[in-house]
């Protein structure tokens, strides 16, 4: 996959640039914190005031989608995402 995207950058679209792949664009969009680091018991939390100020914010996003409480950018589940002490929103806004 990793082998098509590069041929396919070179000799097309993007005039020779080498463009970030779908897989690095998204591990860049979450930061440091995994999907998964939520079942983790030793990820590190913080506190429930802080988590729902950070799940406010999200509230108030347009990059929210409401039904599934995930965030289009980082496709993350932000009721748990926002528990997490080292994770990060992908536009900055917490
Ligand atoms: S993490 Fe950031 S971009 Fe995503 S919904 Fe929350 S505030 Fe919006």
């Amino acid at each position: 996959m990793v082998i098509f995207l590069l041929v396919k950058d070179y000799g097309g679209e993007s005039g020779g640039r080498v463009t970030m792949s779908r897989w690095s664009e998204y591990k860049q969009k979450v930061g440091d914190t995994r999907p998964w680091d939520v079942l983790n018991p030793a990820s590190p939390r913080i506190n429930i005031q802080d988590a729902n100020l950070r799940y406010d914010i999200c509230l108030g996003c347009d990059r929210f989608i409401k039904l599934t409480k995930q965030c289009r950018e980082c496709g993350c589940v932000m009721t748990s995402k926002t528990k997490l002490a080292n994770a990060a929103c992908p536009l900055g806004k917490w």
